[in-house]
């Protein structure tokens, strides 16, 4: 009797309390302490685009958590063959709490396989290839046999797909050149970055969207898709293989969460991008 009231004014509010939707950001950059600031100053250069934390981990996760954020999958890129294994070094040391890592191998690389295994057993969560910045062709036989060997281990691989400021004049992977790799390798789980293509969704919609070894991130989307063309595109592609992501520190939480929120996307179909679908993909707790 004594605890009847208080408890039942909880269970009261909690009802009538609308729940609150978590957000992970499966999509974000942050640098070694030593060579974050330079390396914002440079991307920022090529890019044109401002950044919007001080490019550290411990920034990183200060800005997510003030943007109501509960972490993040940080991706890394190794943009030559004697980054690989000081780049998933950082990327093994930098996973604790819900920060999470992919790691990188560079194509072409004489030990880029080795490296796959090595990435496993440091426990990193997939491997990120950015094909502008790594300058090679997705279609190209040395990062076919990369795809072949990550597709054995179970390695996820996530692609920066569509147009890059970095190499204006040519698009390194078109959807539909990741529309083949994904016939190609059906085991192999691909995650397709910014929609399926930055500023191609016309492309995405052809030629990736609906595949079930693939996902799309939402990464950076509001820079180049309105509501109604992102809500088009997860409904043909799949509202349970997209996930929430803002490419940070090139985008923030609150800017790619309002084009999420202002889609007429259902409220499950939300917190499925938002936080679930990530969850089952990394086989993590948010
Ligand atoms: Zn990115």
């Amino acid at each position: 009797m004594f605890f009847g009231k208080p408890l039942f004014f909880f269970i009261s509010i909690q009802k009538g309390r609308k729940p609150v939707m978590k957000y992970f950001d499966a999509h974000i950059h942050f640098f070694p302490d030593n060579l974050a600031e330079k390396a914002l100053t440079r991307l920022s250069q090529v890019c044109g685009c401002p950044y919007y934390t001080g490019g550290t981990r411990e920034d990183t996760v200060k800005k997510l958590t003030a943007w109501g954020c509960e972490g993040g999958m940080a991706y890394h890129i190794a943009t030559n063959q004697k980054q690989q294994s000081s780049v998933n070094l950082f990327a093994s040391q930098s996973q604790e709490g819900n920060i999470y890592c992919f790691g990188s191998v560079f194509p072409g690389a004489e030990n880029a396989l080795e490296e796959l295994h090595r990435m496993k057993e440091l426990g990193l969560h997939g491997v990120k290839l950015h094909p502008d910045y790594q300058e090679f062709l997705v279609k190209e036989e040395a990062a076919m046999a990369i795809y072949e060997e990550g597709e054995k281990l179970g390695l996820p691989m996530a692609f920066h797909t569509g147009r890059d400021p970095y190499s204006p004049q040519l698009v390194h992977c078109h959807p539909k050149s990741l529309g083949e790799i994904a016939d190609c390798f059906p085991k192999l789980t691909i995650i397709a970055a910014h929609m399926g293509g930055m500023e191609l969704p016309q492309e995405a919609a052809e030629y990736l969207a609906g595949k079930k070894n693939v996902y799309f991130d939402t990464a950076f989307a509001s820079h180049f898709l309105n509501p109604q063309q992102l809500e088009e595109l997860i409904r043909l592609h799949g509202p349970e293989r997209v996930l929430f992501a803002t490419d940070c520190p090139w985008s923030t939480v609150p800017a790619e969460k309002e084009l999420l929120e202002a889609t007429g996307l259902s409220a499950a179909e939300k917190e499925a991008i938002a936080c679930r679908n990530a969850e089952e993909l990394f086989e993590i707790q948010i």
